[in-house]
């Protein structure tokens, strides 16, 4: 079905902000020092229609770093360059069942890295977009994921230095893939790449109006601009509901039944194809690395919504 009515929509997305509010577990990121420094109590809850309405609660322009979330869309990029086969076999569509920064595995499955969800298929990703130098990459990336949000996004820098000079794991992870020769360009180029597109800064609004440009098939409600063509985002979902949340992806799949996808700033994005996008904005996260209020405020929104994609009726 249709959703329901503006009001009824405008009711539901406060009734979610003030279910989730009892979510008060989990813990800010801290192994990125930049991130632990976020406040642990902002909140906002943003729904962004196909129809180019936004209806937002709380904390919901506040700027925060988008991480994870952008892999997403990075890969949504890639996929509109290289097609349906080629992403598959070079950077996978399974989950690994294992954390996002695994290292083990690209071990246990011969240097693949899996998906593009995962650090290491991510980077994988950030290699394979466009340009001839890591300069060109980057500048394809920051205006890809501008028009995905329907503006320019900045850098944060604190955290893109913050984040550089922690990030040894993301740099062997980098190598390792060269070692199996699943990396093309330079694996370090890739690395500062990869990091500076996690920089990117976002606003819960943001999340939503770029999940809502990926439910509606791939233009921008609020611009009208396409980004990427309606194949590209019917595949980015599907990855999305195998992999946008780690290890806990199952579970969020049966719990909500919306793709998604986590950054360990607190941000957390969900689609409803053809309807809405949904964008979250809370620090403090569970063990896997997703927010907990957003988790909370996502269910609240997708049962109230009737938004399920495996639900009939
Ligand atoms: N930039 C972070 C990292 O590579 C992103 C991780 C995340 O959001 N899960 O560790």
């Amino acid at each position: 079905g249709a959703l329901p009515g503006w009001d009824q929509v405008d009711v539901l997305v406060d009734d979610a902000y003030r279910f989730a509010l009892r979510g008060t577990g989990g813990a800010v990121a801290d192994y990125i020092p930049a991130l632990a420094q976020a406040d642990p109590d902002l909140f906002g809850v943003a729904v962004a229609q196909v129809d180019g309405g936004l209806h937002a609660v709380g904390d919901v322009d506040v700027a925060f770093s988008i991480q994870s979330i952008s892999k997403a869309f990075v890969y949504a990029l890639v996929c509109q360059n290289f097609g349906h086969e080629q992403v598959m076999a070079r950077i996978g569509v399974n989950n690994t069942g294992l954390a996002f920064d695994s290292v083990i595995a690209i071990e246990l499955n011969d240097g693949h890295p899996m998906n593009p969800m995962v650090n290491a298929g991510a980077i994988a990703a950030t290699a394979l977009m466009p340009g001839s130098t890591p300069g060109e990459r980057w500048e394809a990336i920051q205006t890809g994921l501008s028009a995905f949000a329907g503006r320019a996004l900045a850098l944060d820098d604190e955290v893109y230095r913050s984040e550089t000079a922690t990030n040894q794991r993301n740099r062997a992870i980098a190598r390792l893939l060269e070692s199996y020769r699943r990396i093309d360009t330079d694996p370090l180029d890739a690395v500062d790449v990869y990091t500076r597109q996690c920089s990117l800064l976002v606003t819960a609004k943001d999340l939503a109006v770029m999940a809502a440009t990926l439910a509606d098939g791939g233009v921008n409600p609020v611009t009208g601009r396409r980004v990427v063509s309606a194949t590209v985002c019917r595949d980015t979902l599907a990855v999305l509901a195998t992999s946008g949340l780690y290890e806990r992806s199952g579970e969020w799949l049966f719990d909500i039944g919306l793709p998604g996808k986590s950054g360990v700033a607190g941000g957390i994005m969900a689609v409803s194809p053809g309807k809405a996008g949904i964008g979250t904005y809370a620090p403090r996260l569970d063990p896997a690395g997703n927010s907990v209020r957003g988790q909370l405020a996502t269910a609240h929104l997708s049962r109230a919504l009737g938004l399920n994609i495996f639900a009939s009726d």
